[in-house]
């Protein structure tokens, strides 16, 4: 069960060491993962559409990851299950300068999807306590004031009807360093080639650091962060399905009642 295999419990440590990012579970191989996922995926599609015509709940999913690990793999092959009408996703780069000129979670608040709707963060709020700490871009005195007004953001948005998902893709920097050569060398993937992403990568270690005291302090039964196993892709789509899935079960999702005497209408026939 997710819950048990990529979560800790609020106020335990994560120990980012200690898991292993080639890990494939339970599961039995690329083959047959890639069929159950497209089982999954009619799952998650009518979760969805009962998430949506209830309305009572949102669903916010936030990606967070490594440089090429697979974030926008895992929204297309995994979040593209659902209905387009029902999902929005943001994506949050460098802050503008307006979005400089407010508090950090100005521009994360107004992306959050209302009642209804599925939210993907690709990227999100940590990054102000991920690349802001290892690039030291705003003094550790301000930084650290953020862990409690994410918790607090986040059980606000919990206490309105937002079921909050948080996942770390999590690779080695072994498979991070092939998938940066494969995306120098493939003509097709050069686009996608950034010399940024060399300046993160030899941060390696800090970033671990940063990412285990975010997580392990910003866990909460209401958000709670999930480490998924990101080397093999097709693992990660299972183990994130799983999560999603599980998730969006535990909402209690309903259908609007029908309306009333519903087996009295008749079906008029058109000559
Ligand atoms: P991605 O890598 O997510 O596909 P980009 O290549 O455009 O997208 O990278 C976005 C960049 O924006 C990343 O380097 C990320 O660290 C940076 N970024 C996001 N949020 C912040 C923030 N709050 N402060 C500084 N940099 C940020």
């Amino acid at each position: 069960m997710a819950e048990r295999d990529y979560r800790r419990l609020p106020g335990e440590r994560y120990d980012l060491s200690a898991i292993d990012p080639s890990d494939t579970g339970d599961y039995e191989g690329k083959k047959k993962g890639e069929k159950e996922l497209e089982k999954r995926r009619e799952v998650l599609l009518e979760l969805q559409r009962k998430l949506h015509v209830d309305g009572r709940n949102s669903l916010l999913v936030v990606l967070q990851a490594m440089d090429c690990a697979g974030k926008d793999g895992t929204i297309r092959h995994v979040l593209g299950a659902f209905e387009p009408q029902g999902t929005q996703v943001a994506s949050f780069k460098v802050p503008s300068e307006e979005e400089r000129a407010h508090d950090f979670l100005w521009r994360i608040h107004k992306a959050v999807p209302r009642l209804g709707m599925v939210g993907i963060f690709n990227r999100s709020h940590y990054e102000e306590v991920l690349v802001v700490r290892v690039k030291e871009l705003k003094p550790e005195a301000v930084w650290r004031t953020h862990f409690e007004h994410i918790n607090n953001f986040e059980r606000l948005l919990a206490e309105s009807g937002v079921t909050i998902v948080k996942i770390f893709l999590h690779i080695s920097p072994e498979e991070q360093a092939e998938r940066l050569r494969d995306r120098q060398q493939r003509p097709e993937k050069q686009w996608k080639f950034s010399p940024g992403d060399l300046e993160d990568r030899v941060r390696w270690k800090s970033y671990m650091a940063a990412y285990e005291e975010a997580l392990t302090l910003c866990n909460t039964d209401h958000a709670p962060w999930y480490v998924v196993p990101a080397d093999k892709k097709w693992h990660r789509n299972l183990v994130v399905s799983e999560i999603l899935i599980e998730t969006l079960k535990n909402m209690d999702l309903q259908y609007p009642d029908p309306v009333a005497d519903i087996d009295s209408y008749v079906i008029p026939d058109i000559e």
